[in-house]
């Protein structure tokens, strides 16, 4: 096969601003598919994903296209459109050579394209740029344009301006393809190199693993190596995607296509990594494998205790394809047994929780979540502690290192101000610049606490902007910080679950937050509960939760005050009584309540 005929490329584009539709129109225009095929094989897709808008990536397709007198076959490589999945987005360039640039005419560059182009620009991926929806009456073709041009400073002549929903120059777009993007290269005679960009689980077949051939080749029967690991797997099949999988006699330099191997779960073979061939392997693997960690923890709960079995089993079954979640068992007093979990997003964790409800059918309890901390110990060992109830204590601990964010939102200038102000008054963020994207959008860049924008700060910027900002962000590196565990103590008994890890800044607003909600969730007693909040060895709020007041002076009506004074005697030793052995009965919705607080 003649590499120089091959084009591999992916599309960069925001959310609704038109890939999907961009492309069927290619698929029909090439005559790749039946579209009754294509679209089972899109709805095939999972229901969350189409309903939330958020495909976190669909199919790779090959398609067949005739240019000047040649036959060029371009694979076409979905990108998951969330700022969670940003290693994935770096993998799936790293298979391709090129990169289609579509924005919204009506809507301009947003935050994500923005991060996604430089990413692209980084891994030296060929740039087709093109203006999409210029159909709309509102289209703003000259504006985006611009927007274009300030990104990646091309000449406005090479912006090509489409129309993926009537397919006006959407043939254009194909052309420059094939002129514009570079072929692949490589060698079949070396060693096999394959770049796992992406894995499917199937209940008959194992894992489906996607990947790009960049040396040698590989067919049936062949033993591959996965070299992270070291594991061996016989090779069942390879195909490619038609969209729909079809089976080949191998694949070779250049190729984008599917291997079958009896791989058992997706952390098997995860994205980024290399398989070469085990009885020839190469001697390194591809670069910019990273091992991923979750960058944000939450606990997860079945709220009856008969539902744990079934819970921890869902989910192992969503594990076998999700590589990226993390989870082990965890006990909390309030909330019984569950699991300490990990993702690596907000997202994320939202998709799996829905994931469970509906695939599952099993309702769960998530905790507010929070960051993975990094603590330098007094004896001068290192340990990463993401649950706040297994935080050490404050005399075991030297240092402590939070997380920080590349933070970079892009908005019409109007709201520049109240961001600035509510990022650097609220969420001890640093701007680091600002930059123009067009005549009235401005890119600003902060560097920021993730803890500070895990928890409510997108619904934050969509309100401020009315919707128009739009943000993405990367990880920078763990920094020294100034954080400290608020411990809650009910009745004088410290009670781990509740405890929460926050900045010095916010550490009296928010014990006060604590120990008042609880002092309203938690219903009286007989007896009198102190509600306190410890940090800094000390305590810094309290709230108290009055005895219950049986009304033992209403039968005397006023008369004699030594009876009355008798019986409140009496009231005040059962009290003592009931406090010695009376344990102090916490709701679980208020536990729940506290747990996401914010
Ligand atoms: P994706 O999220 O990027 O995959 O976006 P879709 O392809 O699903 O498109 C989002 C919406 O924009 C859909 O309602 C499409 O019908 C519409 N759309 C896509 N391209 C065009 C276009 O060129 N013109 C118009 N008017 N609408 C378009």
């Amino acid at each position: 096969k003649d590499v120089n005929l091959i084009r591999n490329i992916c599309i960069i584009a925001h959310i609704d601003h038109g890939k999907t539709t961009l492309v069927d129109r290619i698929l029909e225009l090439t005559k790749s598919v039946d579209p009754r095929q294509m679209h089972e094989q899109f709805l095939d897709q999972m229901d969350i994903e189409r309903e939330r808008g958020i495909t976190i990536k669909a199919q790779p397709v090959k398609i067949l296209y005739q240019y000047k007198e040649k036959e060029y076959e371009i694979n076409i490589i979905d990108t998951p459109g969330h700022v969670d999945f940003s290693y994935e987005v770096s993998r799936s360039m790293a298979a391709c050579e090129g990169a289609i640039l579509l924005v919204d005419a009506s809507q301009g560059v947003e935050a994500q394209t923005v991060a996604h182009t430089y990413l692209a620009i980084e891994n030296d991926l060929d740039l087709v740029a093109a203006v999409n929806k210029i159909d709309l009456p509102n289209a703003n073709v000259d504006e985006t344009c611009n927007e274009i041009i300030d990104l990646i400073g091309i000449d406005s002549s090479d912006i090509l301006k489409v129309s993926a929903k009537t397919g006006q120059g959407v043939e254009n777009i194909l052309n420059a393809i094939i002129e514009k993007v570079k072929p692949p290269k490589g060698d079949v005679k070396k060693p096999l190199k394959a770049l796992i960009f992406d894995a499917k689980y199937d209940k008959y077949r194992g894992v489906i693993v996607y990947v790009r051939i960049f040396d040698g080749s590989v067919k049936k029967g062949d033993e591959i190596l996965v070299m992270s690991t070291g594991d061996k797997y016989e090779v069942i099949e390879t195909g490619i995607f038609t969209p729909l999988m079809k089976p080949t006699e191998e694949l070779g330099p250049g190729e984008v296509g599917y291997i079958i191997a009896g791989i058992k779960e997706v952390g098997h073979a995860k994205v980024g990594d290399t398989i070469t061939n085990a009885a020839f392997p190469s001697d390194s693997p591809l670069p910019g494998y990273k091992e991923i960690k979750p960058m944000v923890y939450a606990s997860m709960f079945s709220g009856l205790p008969e539902y744990y079995e079934e819970l921890k089993k869902s989910l192992e079954k969503l594990k076998l394809n999700d590589w990226a979640l993390f989870f082990e068992p965890t006990h909390s007093p309030a909330l019984g047994f569950g699991f300490r979990c990990g993702f690596l997003g907000l997202l994320h964790m939202d998709i799996v929780r829905e994931r469970l409800e509906r695939e599952y059918e099993i309702a769960v309890i998530l905790t507010a979540p929070n960051v993975e901390y990094k603590i330098l110990l007094s004896n001068g060992n290192e340990m990463f502690v993401n649950d706040p109830a297994k935080f050490p204590d404050e005399d075991e601990i030297q240092k402590i290192y939070e997380p920080f964010v590349k933070l970079s939102i892009i908005t019409p200038s109007d709201y520049v101000g109240d961001i600035f102000t509510n990022l650097q008054n609220e969420r001890r963020a640093n701007l680091l610049h600002t930059e123009n994207a067009g005549k009235n959008r401005v890119i600003m860049y902060f560097k920021v606490p993730l803890a500070e924008i895990i928890t409510d700060f997108f619904d934050r910027l969509k309100a401020i902007s009315h919707g128009y900002a739009s943000m993405d962000y990367e990880f920078l590196g763990y920094e020294e910080s100034d954080v400290v565990k608020i411990s809650i103590l009910i009745n004088k008994e410290p009670v781990d679950a509740l405890s929460t890890i926050v900045h010095k800044s916010k550490a009296y607003i928010v014990a006060k937050k604590l120990v008042d909600k609880l002092s309203e969730l938690i219903p009286r007693h007989q007896f009198e509960i102190p509600i306190q909040a410890k940090a800094y060895g000390r305590i810094i709020a309290r709230a108290d939760i009055k005895a219950l007041r049986k009304d033992v002076l209403a039968k005397c009506y006023g008369g004699d005050v030594t009876r009355k004074m008798k019986l409140l005697e009496k009231q005040k030793e059962g009290k003592k009584k009931l406090r010695e052995i009376g344990q102090v009965s916490i709701p679980q919705e208020a536990f729940l309540a506290v747990l996401r607080i914010d």
